[in-house]
């Protein structure tokens, strides 16, 4: 197989179809590797395996120029697993896999990263993971190539860099198809909206131009279209963009806004961060926020705010809560006071797509923009955001020519203008595994995971307010358990509560996320703990076993605070 293959054209498919089962083994053998929801050890380990495996790569090189002497050398001088033991147990899994392939040679124990930096070329035992026979001279060994940032000179072919990066990537990443994996809306994406972008990749239609993204811009209009009649069902011309996700979807909320002749942005203290750095970069004022009560806007204080001269940003699931902010009451204040509504809907966006949970929307449509995000609840791989507008003609403001993409006579002579659908140029036809997966499911099935996901949500804080050793923020909303361990109320604070979640982080058996909320007295801020529960296949049982880890891990955290702690 070449290695300059290309992905499209008559032979493309066949070509993929060679090297994506190499990619998926290599992908399966790190899953198995790993063995939990993000790889033991934490930041240093991480990094060490990866110039161990740099190390190998480069001396795997060395080794074929050895020869057989090289490959045959005495390997009792690495000890196996010295590095880290679950990836040594990975590696017997993997060399399996391996060492039936023709012209692999059989892979050997993992020597730690110093064995393999220090090693003399030729001298290693390491020559696992690579056809055996490449004919041509070898690089020169440096054995650093991870950690100077040199790029390799010349390949190890396609088959090898997929297969070993793919299982470099799987077994040292935070995976959240596993339960455990429950920190951030990050969410295990689906098996289709996947396949769908290899699709998508392989034709690489680009969305600035349509004689670059023929049917792909007309599937984009098309799926658009439905996303801006879900968020406003009653509304004359609504439309919707595609955008990388929440944070591009709120500035431009705020630069519709602004090109209305909006000079003040007016958000909650629970708004996302992404308002604050949206102002900022349009040039306008920082936000004057207003309190939240529960990590809800309180409208009382809103209507105080609003002005002909302001937008109001609004929350529709807070990041660190997922509370909802009073979207009838808000959208009244705004339309009273004559003041711009954008919602950040980026978390609670898709429950649009369920009948039970449609009505925590409502309101939603009074807005004149929405962000969603389809790469939370929405099981896409980032990026997926979504912008809707009320009156389509809003999004005029993006409008731009560019005599090579959008001429002026192409354009009067029937070629559809893309360049105004987005504030990038090139790019990616993320509508794409977007409307494969609404084809799949349908809006109800889509809803039907939401529900799941937010029902599971309900029965762990259930858990969490039973369990004699935590304590319950408050009920959710959506699918985020807020809970803080009853060690820390007592004596160990909030960082008990830090410490917690690291020592989860560096074991790999958990991650869980933390909010800040104003709980201590006086209106203080307190640590808390945080499950954001997006994996739409598991059950409140799974979280069990993790609800009583985190106590036992209060437990010898706390030992440890008291033996050693940091000054704050
Ligand atoms: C996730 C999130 C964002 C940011 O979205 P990205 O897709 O990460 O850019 C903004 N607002 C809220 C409420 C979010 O949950």
């Amino acid at each position: 197989m070449r290695e300059d293959g290309l992905a499209g054209g008559a032979d493309g498919a066949d070509r993929l179809g060679e090297l994506i089962p190499v990619a998926l083994r290599g992908m399966a053998a790190g899953i198995a590797e790993r063995g939990g929801p993000i790889p033991a050890g934490g930041p240093a380990a991480v990094a060490a395996a990866l110039v161990a495996e740099g190390g190998e790569l480069d001396a795997g090189v060395a080794g074929h120029a050895g020869g057989e002497g090289a490959a045959g050398s005495d390997r009792s001088a690495a000890p196996a697993g010295a590095a880290r033991e679950p990836a040594a147990a990975g590696e017997a899994a993997a060399a399996a896999v391996l060492s039936a392939e023709p012209g692999v040679v059989e892979c050997s124990a993992r020597q730690p990263a110093s064995a393999v930096l220090s090693a003399e070329p030729g001298a290693t035992e390491r020559g696992a993971r690579r056809p055996a026979a490449r004919p041509s001279e070898p690089e020169p060994v440096s054995g650093t190539g991870a950690t100077t940032g040199a790029l390799p000179r010349r390949g190890v072919g396609a088959e090898a860099a997929l297969e070993e990066l793919s299982r470099l990537l799987a077994a040292g990443s935070a995976d959240p198809a596993d339960p455990g994996c429950a920190a951030h809306l990050h969410c295990p994406p689906l098996a289709v909206a996947v396949a769908a972008d290899v699709v998508a990749s392989a034709l690489n239609p680009s969305m600035d131009s349509w004689d670059q993204a023929p049917v792909a811009s007309e599937l984009e209009r098309e799926f658009t279209a439905g996303i801006a009649r879900l968020c406003y069902p009653h509304a004359g011309t609504p439309d919707a963009v595609v955008t990388t996700g929440g944070t591009e979807s709120n500035l431009l909320g705020l630069l519709l806004a602004r090109e209305h002749g909006i000079r003040q942005v007016v958000c909650g203290a629970n708004a996302h961060h992404s308002v604050a750095r949206a102002a900022w970069l349009l040039g306008l004022p920082a936000p004057v926020v207003v309190p939240c009560e529960r990590d809800r806007l309180l409208p009382g204080a809103l209507a105080d705010a609003a002005g002909p001269h302001t937008v109001v940003v609004a929350t529709a699931g807070t990041t660190n809560t997922g509370t909802l902010d009073p979207l009838p009451e808000i959208a009244g204040i705004c339309r009273r006071a004559g003041a711009r509504l954008h919602v950040d809907a980026a978390y609670g966006g898709t429950a649009l797509c369920s009948d039970a949970l449609r009505p925590k929307l409502a309101g939603l449509e009074l807005a004149d923009s929405v962000a969603l995000d389809l790469h939370k609840f929405g099981w896409q791989p980032v990026a997926a955001g979504l912008f809707a507008a009320r009156e389509a003609a809003d999004l005029a403001a993006l409008t731009v020519r560019a005599e090579y993409l959008n001429a002026g006579d192409d354009t009067e002579a029937g070629l559809p203008d893309l360049l105004g659908r987005s504030i990038r140029t090139s790019r990616r036809p993320d509508a794409f595994r977007m409307a494969v997966t609404v084809r799949a499911l349908g809006t109800d099935g889509l809803g039907a995971l939401v529900e799941r996901c937010c029902a599971t949500a309900t029965q762990v804080a259930e858990l969490v307010d039973a369990h004699p050793g935590l304590r319950l923020w408050g009920p959710p909303e959506l699918s985020t358990v807020v809970l803080r361990p009853v060690a820390a109320e007592e004596t160990g604070g909030d960082e008990l509560v830090a410490r917690i979640r690291r020592a989860l982080l560096e074991a790999g058996t958990a991650v869980i996320g933390r909010a800040a909320l104003p709980t201590g007295p006086g209106g203080a801020t307190q640590l808390w703990l945080k499950l954001t529960l997006l994996h739409p296949h598991t059950t409140a049982a799974d979280y069990r076993t993790l609800l009583d880890r985190i106590v036992a891990t209060a437990g010898a955290e706390l030992v440890a605070v008291r033996e050693n702690p940091v000054a704050s």
